[in-house]
């Protein structure tokens, strides 16, 4: 089951997918947090893509297929992958296809998660990550039990912001959002495998909606 999670920023699509694949054992594919790793090890990838997401403007399509590429062909035995922020444009969704095809796959849902864009902003201003285990905290909706320790593997003060999350990066990225990634949604309905769930709610409930949507009808 391959499964697209598409969203405005700070829809909770990496939270979501985080949890899918502990549950189910999906393979997750996030290209902003290949991205990101591109940029910590410092490759030639990531040198270029850092400006241009701290402006919170799209990394070329050439780049991002190139990145899902290799880990669809690593990883083409996976029961299953969640896409979490690819595609984000039609390009990419045909790229997609191309590659799932070429391994014998398709996509089995696309699940769009819809937040208003007030509550989007309060969400991303508050967030972080656990700079050791990825896990996503919120300083509001999601703190972690002790200041300053990660809930999951106890890494002490390794929190980190991301340098994209403040107001005018949110905007650039919510306007190309709408630009470019939300033709998408259209794409996926004419296909018939768009599925919509809102995205205010608790953690949990949105979960179990999700796996309500995708559970297979026989
Ligand atoms: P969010 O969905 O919260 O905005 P992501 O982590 O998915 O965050 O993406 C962060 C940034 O990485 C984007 O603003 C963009 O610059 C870049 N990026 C990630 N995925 C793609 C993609 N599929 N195509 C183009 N750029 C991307
Ligand atoms: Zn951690």
């Amino acid at each position: 089951m391959n499964i697209i999670l598409l969203g405005p920023p700070g829809a909770g699509k990496g939270t979501q997918a985080r949890t899918m694949c502990d549950s189910h054992g999906y393979i997750q594919l996030s290209t902003g947090d290949m991205l990101r790793e591109a940029k910590e090890a410092n490759s030639e990838i990531g040198k270029r893509a850092a400006s241009i997401m701290a402006k919170g403007e799209l990394v070329t399509d050439e780049v991002v297929i190139a990145l899902i590429r290799d880990k669809i062909t690593e990883k083409a035995g996976a029961v299953g992958f969640i896409f979490d922020g690819f595609p984000r444009t039609l390009a990419q969704a045909d790229a997609l296809e191309d590659l799932l095809l070429s391994i014998g796959q398709s996509l089995s849902h696309v699940v769009e998660l819809f937040v208003d864009d007030e509550k989007l902003i309060s969400r991303i201003t508050g967030r972080f990550t656990c700079g050791s285990c990825g896990e996503l905290y919120h300083k509001l909706t999601k703190p972690p039990k002790k200041p300053d320790v990660c809930d999951v593997c106890g890494s002490v003060n390794k929190f980190v912001f991301r340098p994209d999350d403040n107001e005018d990066s949110f905007k650039t990225r919510l306007l190309a959002y709408y630009r470019d990634t939300s033709p998408l949604i259209g794409f996926y309905h004419a296909k018939k495998i768009l599925r919509k769930i809102d995205g205010l709610g608790s953690i949990d409930k949105i979960q179990a909606g999700i796996n309500n949507l995708i559970k297979p009808v026989n």
